[in-house]
């Protein structure tokens, strides 16, 4: 029977390994089957991806698109533009948006919202605040209509932000107990915000305006002390909890270790605490200040042991995009913090693995199988198996390239990577069958409407409306 759609030629690389083969994708966009490079399909369209990787798309557990509420810096059609023009097909966006996702129906109009402009499968966190994880909250019921929505996890903050109220430890405490019981993951973000608070407020008074205050007020200590208070405080419960965007290789080892004692633990990093160190703060300034902060050579070379090792579970872009001008703020302490990357996530991470001897399926694992796993949307997402999506990203692994950030696709075109050489370029990105981005001699192009996206829930990871 003639296929919609073949792939043919290419190297498929999945978690598992790397070998030449055809795919064939199906009517309703879902992959019919992998061939051997010999068997040649029989398909309505055929994609020449010889000389290419053909990869599961990337799906990336942590971004942050900004709409609604900052759409000023971003928005889920410039955002998602973005994802597939790096070979993200599935976004899973975090809750800092305006209103909070913290109730029912705040969630459903983001949801809509969402789903009239992405380009890209979609997927939403929900937020934890004060008012819905409170016994005495007056959100308290809202917790289960937002896991009956569709919500793909939960998070929370231990630090003092102006985006979202932070959790004490006795809510944080609750929190695990009532995500806990709802079987969705909890993430949280990781720092110790009282002596951050202290710090920043001691360092700033004492006149420091120069960018290696941010780190300084916010040492490996507070990473460290706030995973393992995590770690105590969801004890007992049946969370399952994500440590979000780890910096510190020492934080990975408590996870490893709460997961060598049985605990249902991840932890996830991102790629600028791979790529970047503080001396990117000192030339970069704004534009490389993030939560957590940059940290020594030490600390990325203490993450590459860990991520080796297995000991990380996750890669998420943590794209966090803001306009030029809120970048710069007069004083360094009042600019927000959060850099870009959806774009760059792969080719980046690609790149490195490859200079460190460190194999293409470990990437996969990373950016595609395990988030995919971890937020319930395998086998529908993250790998390469007939009756799963066909969700792909042909890549050419001897593409020299110089990332400018002229070339991104995000409202605010900025990159703390800038010129950086990049040794594997998206050719292509596929979404359920569908070309969304191609690569072309005068720049990548969207091939697709807004609202192409489809909303993804937890579970079977079916969109809205299906079967
Ligand atoms: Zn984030």
């Amino acid at each position: 029977m003639q296929s919609r759609l073949a792939i043919t030629g290419g190297v498929l690389v999945t978690e598992h390994g790397a070998v030449p083969g055809n795919l064939t994708v199906d009517e309703s966009g879902r992959i019919s089957a992998v061939l051997a490079e010999a068997v040649i399909p029989d398909a309505a369209e055929v994609v020449d991806a010889t000389g290419l990787l053909v990869l599961p798309g990337v799906v990336d557990g942590h971004s942050h698109l900004n709409d609604p509420g900052y759409t000023d810096s971003e928005d889920f059609y410039t955002g998602t533009c973005g994802a597939a023009a790096g070979g993200v097909t599935t976004v899973i966006e975090h809750p800092l948006t305006d209103p909070l996702p913290d109730s029912l129906d705040v969630f459903l109009a983001k949801r809509e919202i969402a789903g009239a402009k992405a380009v890209v499968d979609y997927a939403l966190w929900a937020a934890l605040t004060p008012d819905n994880v409170s016994y005495q909250g007056v959100k308290t019921r809202e917790l289960a209509r937002l896991a009956g929505a569709g919500a793909v996890a939960f998070k929370g903050f231990m630090t003092f932000t102006w985006e979202i109220p932070r959790l004490d430890d006795g809510l944080l405490m609750v929190a695990f107990r009532r995500v806990g019981e709802l079987g969705l993951p909890i993430g949280v973000h990781s720092e110790n915000g009282e002596v951050i608070r202290y710090l920043s407020e001691h360092l700033r008074a004492s006149g420091r305006e120069d960018p290696l205050s941010h780190g300084e007020a916010r040492p490996e200590i507070t990473e460290r002390e706030a995973v393992a208070r995590v770690l105590e405080l969801s004890r007992g419960s049946e969370a399952r909890v994500h440590l979000v965007h780890l910096s510190v290789p020492e934080a990975v080892d408590l996870v490893a270790r709460a997961r060598f004692e049985g605990r249902t633990v991840s932890a996830e990093t991102c790629p600028h605490y791979l790529t970047l160190t503080e001396e990117a703060l000192t030339r970069l300034g704004p534009y490389a200040k993030c939560n957590p902060p940059l940290r020594s050579s030490r600390c990325v070379e203490g993450m590459w042991q860990r991520l080796s090792l297995g000991r990380i579970d996750s890669v998420g872009s943590d794209h966090g995009p803001f306009t030029r001008q809120e970048k710069e703020r007069d004083s360094f302490w009042d600019v927000p913090a959060g850099v870009t990357g959806i774009q760059v996530m792969l080719p980046l991470m690609v790149t490195e693995c490859l200079r460190r001897g460190i194999p293409l399926e470990s990437v996969v694992r990373l950016c595609s199988s395990n988030p995919a796993r971890l937020f319930g949307l395998y086998p529908r997402k993250g790998v390469l198996a007939p009756g799963s999506d066909a969700d792909l990203v042909l890549l050419d692994p001897r593409e020299q390239w110089e990332l400018t950030s002229g070339e991104l696709f995000a409202k605010e075109k900025w990159t703390p990577h800038e010129g950086w050489r990049l040794t594997a370029r998206v050719r292509r990105t596929i979404v359920r069958g569908q070309t969304v981005y191609v690569d072309g001699p005068g720049g990548g192009r969207i091939c697709v409407e807004p609202g192409y996206g489809r909303f993804l829930r937890p579970g079977a990871g079916r969109e809205e409306g299906s079967a």
